[in-house]
């Protein structure tokens, strides 16, 4: 039948990507339908709850500062919170949340249910109504027929999905769930390029057969990090610790004693592996001089027993990772409540998608998430909410919208994907960002939520919360400019001693800060002056972090500002690229089979990095 309202924008996928991809379009007003397997599964984490973590947490503070619900779940579901490289700058400090899976799901679903334009229906999409070059909805399996003016396909690693447990093969999305054929089959019939890569989780063990008092405890920080720039400690449920295990020889012997059990070493699965979330198998096995990896065990929920031991997935046969699990200190007896697996799955070659996420052979279609051959609940997010929000945009006729390199890791995650394409799962780093000073966690919301507000995805209430906090900001920033600290008085006698040191002359509050020795605190605690000083702590972090790095911010700034002036400067058609000093060898016959007309030309060619194109400026100063 032909389902007889008429949507705006379907989308196809009930998990990260397509929850965020769901809200995004519905909050800037256009009739949306979230199509899914199981409305019961809708925000479901198939591996570790957990949320955040480095590189990552840019992406969830980015999806947050646009209006999305990833960070706002986290502050409802989080069970212990940490700030990772809290020791370090600013802008590779991360937040990591271990989540609640139930009460996670819970705050994802409660969200999708109150969202106004959103309707949701449950039911598997196995074909899409093409017409042409144009998609024009989806066909469920049941034969129902949805119309609309675009479709974002987030399937996650459900297409074609093959679960590995050691030589076992079984057909499934994930563990407990159908995988999507008939959809796989479809979409390998359309002119895409596809291949297949392959992930894999723990065994899930129950916390009452292990012994926790023999592992190192792991508490959340105090005080309690929080997710969302809407969020607050008082939204956090009970938090708890996690504990730190650690594998050793005799499990590394099991390991090897059972290689060609596991579905990997014994060429069962064909598709390539998360480089940087291996499996044990694969971690024993590459790095053979290591006699010991680190296994950090984490709360599933505050109701359920269930612990995951992150640092140990696997596809090795069960009996194996029954011995694997209690050959650890801790785990002597421990019962396994769900067995480790591998899942291979098909993936778009990205390449094949634009800037906005729309694919570049049918019009109206968006992918997003796993299916694009990223890996990780973050990245999934953030992609589902540009897919969402360009799709919306379409359906009114509008130009896609997309954040630059220099504006968010959102931006620097598509742009590697479209240009680069990938051959493993992709995730997200900081080291992946040329400008990791100006794109940080804590200023995500002045770097986005202006733009978010423009494109109908920010909210009044958010907005106005916002303005006040971007204002208090300023604000503060010019008190500090504006007071004074006399040498010998009462508040130079404090920073004397913070300085070791007497102050030589008179000096700015602001100057002051952007010593190392002193903090806003410290200045905020001056006599004279704390009354007036900030209490939102977030606000006092803005002003302090703005200070101490302006020097290197303006610097970034300045590079960025450069390469965009010298965007339209002409290359010469005789230029050698073998000649210019320090370009990669790749980037170099790159450049020789492009032979780019201008530097934007050469900066739009997959792989030449803005670090190349810097590069290539130099040398023709150089030439003149
Ligand atoms: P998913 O979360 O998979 O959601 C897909 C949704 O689409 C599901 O709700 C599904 O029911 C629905 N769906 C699929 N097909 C259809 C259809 N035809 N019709 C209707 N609905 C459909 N990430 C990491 O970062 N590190 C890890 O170590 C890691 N390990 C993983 C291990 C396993 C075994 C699995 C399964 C995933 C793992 N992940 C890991 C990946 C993480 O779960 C994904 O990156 C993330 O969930 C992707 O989000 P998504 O929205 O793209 O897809």
């Amino acid at each position: 039948m032909d389902y007889p309202d008429r949507f705006d924008v379907i989308v196809i996928g009930g998990g990260h990507a397509g929850t965020e991809a769901a809200l995004a379009s519905a909050r800037m007003g256009c009739q949306t339908l979230l199509l899914t397997h199981n409305i019961e599964t809708l925000g479901q984490m198939s591996c570790n709850p957990a949320i955040g973590g480095i590189g990552k947490s840019h992406l969830v503070k980015e999806i947050d500062a646009l209006g999305g619900a990833m960070a706002l779940a986290t502050d409802q579901g989080g069970i212990q919170f940490r700030v990772l490289n809290a020791r370090k700058g600013p802008a590779v400090r991360a937040t990591r949340a271990q989540a609640d899976r139930v009460r996670y799901k819970a705050a994802i679903r409660a969200m999708l249910e109150n969202q106004p334009n959103l309707t949701l229906f449950q039911q598997a999409a196995g074909d899409l109504i093409v017409d042409g070059d144009t998609v024009r909805g989806v066909i469920t399996e049941t034969g129902i027929r949805f119309h609309g003016e675009s479709v974002v396909l987030c399937t996650g690693t459900f297409l074609g999905g093959v679960i590995h447990i050691g030589l076992d093969r079984s057909r499934g999305g994930r563990a407990g769930d159908a995988p999507s054929n008939a959809l796989a089959e479809r979409l390998r019939a359309l002119p895409f390029r596809v291949d297949r890569l392959k992930t894999g989780t723990p065994p899930r063990l129950d916390a009452r057969s292990l012994d926790l008092s023999r592992l190192e405890e792991q508490p959340g920080d105090s005080p309690t990090p929080v997710m969302s720039y809407r969020g607050s400690q008082a939204m956090h449920p009970r938090q708890v610790s996690c504990h730190i295990a650690h594998t050793n020889e005799r499990t590394h012997e099991i390991i090897l004693a059972n290689l060609e059990r596991s579905p990997m070493y014994s060429g069962v699965i064909e598709g390539v592996g998360p480089r940087y979330c291996p499996s044990i198998e694969d971690k024993v096995h590459r790095f053979a001089d290591k006699t010991s990896h680190q296994i950090f065990v984490e709360p599933e929920g505050l109701e359920t027993h269930e612990l995951y031991p992150n640092g140990i997935s696997t596809s090795l046969p069960f009996d194996v990772q029954l011995q694997v699990v209690r050959s650890i200190e801790g785990m002597e007896n421990a019962h396994i409540t769900r067995p480790g697996y591998a899942i291979e799955y098909d993936f778009f070659d990205p390449r094949d998608l634009k800037h906005s996420l729309e694919t570049k052979f049918i019009h109206n279609l968006f992918f997003a998430g796993q299916i694009n051959g990223t890996t990780g609940y973050e990245e999934a997010g953030a992609q589902g909410l540009l897919a969402g929000l360009n799709a919306a945009r379409r359906a009114r006729e509008l130009e896609a919208w997309w954040p630059r390199r220099d504006e968010a890791y959102l931006g620097v995650l598509v742009d590697d994907l479209i240009t680069l394409g990938t051959k493993e799962p992709y995730r997200m780093f900081t080291s992946r960002a040329e400008y990791r000073l100006l794109l940080r966690e804590d200023n995500a919301d002045l770097r986005l939520t202006e733009a978010g507000r423009k494109l109908g995805l920010v909210d009044d209430r958010r907005w106005a919360d916002f303005v006040a906090k971007r204002e208090a900001i300023e604000l503060e920033a010019a008190r500090l400019d504006g007071l004074w600290v006399q040498p010998g008085s009462p508040a130079a006698a404090v920073i004397d001693e913070k300085l070791g040191k007497p102050l030589s002359r008179e000096y700015r509050l602001s100057d002051l800060l952007k010593r190392p020795e002193l903090t806003y605190a410290d200045l905020a605690a001056l006599p004279g002056i704390a009354g007036e000083a900030v209490t939102d702590p977030a606000v006092a972090e803005q002003v302090q972090i703005q200070a101490k790095y302006q020097g290197y911010i303006d610097r970034q700034q300045d590079e960025i500002d450069k390469l965009k002036r010298h965007e339209a400067t002409p290359l010469p058609s005789d230029l050698d690229f073998s000649r210019v000093e320090g370009l990669s060898n790749e980037i170099r016959q790159k450049l020789e089979e492009a032979r780019p007309a201008t530097l934007a030309h050469a900066s739009r060619i997959s792989g030449v990095t803005p670090a190349a194109v810097s590069i290539l400026l130099i040398h023709l100063k150089k030439r003149r």
